[in-house]
């Protein structure tokens, strides 16, 4: 409960920091759902079942509360059907992490409307909210505890040999196994300190032991070792298999696998397509992908 309290702390100082917040499970969510900003409804409606993880940015306009002069979104539209992926990619400061931000409702629109499976979220109780997504952020956060406690910060009732069939699935098992003590490896500032693709396997096993129907997945920019490279691809598209997903991409090999790229700019949707109906358009996202995509990771699919 400790480590929980002092991350909600760390939390609290970057609220718009999602790589942080990103290192949440249910327990932070609930405490962050105390935010002046967010007003849980007193009669929430329960959203549908099963959950489908369906998304619908219905010309949403945002402002952050300490820049209230400039639109973070702007009139945003933005349709994910249920089991597709959807790369997002754009120019820093497009409004990417601002989506993620405001499904997990840490902030409410000024204008327009978020719907969760058809459910407007400002209606729903925002923990039944959190509890449908799941989240891999571009850095994401290790507890100072031990290795299983870290992956079952995804869902705390998971057994061990759930945890161990998580990290498998995330192709972290071998490389757990062979820390000094295994699972029972401390972690963190305390412990072990991981590599960048490490520290994404752990997130990668939370985020299956949660199961969402909705995953939001921050890719990381900056360049993982060859092995790790390729073990959080296979983790990833084993994860993404089955599922909503929606994606910030920095990679040519996820916007190449995406069913779909949105192209934002401004705060809006500026284009849309696969990726080569979007390099013949010749606009913004062919300037991005000239300059922006690490082609390293397509190999041979590269055209
Ligand atoms: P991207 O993820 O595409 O780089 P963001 O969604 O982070 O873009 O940012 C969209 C806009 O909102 C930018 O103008 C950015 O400066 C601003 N912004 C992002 N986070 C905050 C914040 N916590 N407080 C105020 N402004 C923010
Ligand atoms: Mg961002």
């Amino acid at each position: 409960a400790v480590v929980v309290a002092g991350a909600v702390g760390a939390l609290s100082e970057v609220m718009g920091d999602l790589a942080r917040a990103a290192g949440a499970t249910e327990r932070l969510f609930d405490l962050l759902a105390t935010e002046p900003e967010i007003r849980a409804p007193a009669d929430p409606k329960p959203l549908p079942r099963p959950a489908e993880g369906a998304v619908r940015f219905d010309n949403v306009v945002f402002h952050y509360p300490s820049r209230p002069r400039d639109a973070a979104l702007n009139g945003l539209e933005l349709e994910v059907r249920p089991g597709e992926t959807v790369a997002l990619v754009g120019p820093s400061g497009a409004g990417k992490s601002t989506v993620f931000q405001l499904l997990l409702r840490f902030y409410d629109p000024r204008s327009g409307r978020i719907l969760l499976d058809g459910v407007d979220i400002r209606e729903a109780d925002p923990a039944e909210v959190r509890a449908r997504i799941g989240i891999v952020p571009q850095d994401p956060v290790i507890f100072s505890t031990n290795a299983m406690e870290n992956i079952r910060y995804g869902r705390p009732e998971a057994s061990d040999a759930e945890v161990r069939e998580a990290a498998r699935a995330a192709h972290a098992l071998d490389f757990l196994e062979a820390l000094p003590q295994g699972f029972d490896t401390f972690l963190g500032e305390k412990g072990v300190r991981l590599s960048g693709g490490q520290r994404q396997r752990v997130a990668i096993a939370r985020a299956l032991l949660r199961n969402p129907p909705l995953l939001l997945l921050d890719e990381a920019t900056s360049a993982l070792d060859a092995e790790s490279e390729r073990a959080v691809q296979e983790a990833l598209e084993d994860l993404m298999k089955d599922r909503t997903t929606l994606i910030i991409a920095h990679r040519l090999a996820t916007v190449l696998n995406a069913d779909r790229i949105v192209v934002l700019d401004a705060g809006r949707v500026v284009a849309s397509g696969t990726h080569a109906e979007l390099l013949r358009q010749e606009g913004l996202y062919a300037r991005l992908a000239a300059l922006q995509f690490d082609q390293r990771t397509a190999g041979a699919a590269v055209v």
